[in-house]
């Protein structure tokens, strides 16, 4: 049994095209074609210890579910994150939201399909989580909507379904506690396509308290889809209310 990093490794390096040769956190070149250096690469933070039985983040301790999964309504059924929101990753991450999103999706794509694939991941439509017209214009893309579009290309499915959009404006979620993320969203997103009787899998870059996938979710289960699960690049570890304060 190979070890998860170097399965990972291997699957992406097999299934991604060349798209250019400067690893996607350091900025250094890179010899193949899994976006990350030889320096980088043994430090990307799989998420593939002990985690959360329903949202899959990773945690700690004798509980199977983590802080918000074990007292909060969840809607969606399952969640899958591929790393830790932390070094090279979160640095990959960061530069896929603000600098240009194009190659820095079309890889980590790859690594959501090798996650996808590593649980045999059921559904009939991929969505993602939408930003309003308003941000969007302004950032001039989606970096989720990016991801889904390169997990389906990469598989040759056509099933990218625009099924959500968000039609309020909040607050930045990185700025928020966890309370007011999840008050923050409420009204937020609006189901726009037919998911009615479909298994939704919803894809978003980074899951922190998994509040927006769990709106989106709450969207997408009132409009008739039978199950939705959310895959994200990367989530957070749980904080305590004091690490978000002083994040603040
Ligand atoms: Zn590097
Ligand atoms: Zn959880």
């Amino acid at each position: 049994m190979k070890k998860f990093l170097q399965q990972a490794y291997e699957f992406v390096a097999d299934l991604v095209a060349p798209v250019g040769c400067r690893c996607l956190s350091c900025d250094s070149e890179v010899f193949d074609n899994t976006g990350f250096c030889q320096q980088c690469t043994p430090k990307l933070p799989f998420n593939n210890g002990k985690t959360c039985l329903r949202c899959g983040v990773a945690i700690h301790g004798a509980e199977d579910y983590c802080g918000n999964c074990a007292f909060d309504k969840i809607y969606f059924d399952k969640g899958y994150s591929v790393f830790s929101y932390d070094g090279v990753v979160k640095s990959a991450i960061l530069k896929m939201k603000f600098t240009g999103a194009g190659r820095f999706a079309k890889v980590l794509a790859n690594y959501l399909v090798f996650l996808a694939q590593k649980h045999n991941l059921q559904y009939d439509l991929v969505c993602y989580v939408p930003m309003t017209k308003t941000s969007q214009k302004q950032r001039r893309y989606n970096q989720s909507e990016l991801l889904a579009k390169y997990f389906c290309m990469a598989q040759d499915l056509d099933v990218l379904c625009h099924a959500l959009a968000k039609i309020k404006q909040t607050e930045r979620q990185e700025s928020l506690g966890k309370q007011q993320r999840k008050e923050n969203l409420v009204g937020a997103y609006k189901c726009v396509a037919n998911v009615k009787g479909k298994r939704v899998l919803v894809i978003d870059d980074v899951k922190t308290t998994g509040s927006t996938i769990n709106e989106c979710a709450k969207v997408l289960k009132r409009a008739g889809a039978t199950s939705v699960v959310g895959l994200t690049v990367a989530s957070r570890e749980e904080q305590t209310q004091w690490e978000i304060d002083e994040e603040i």
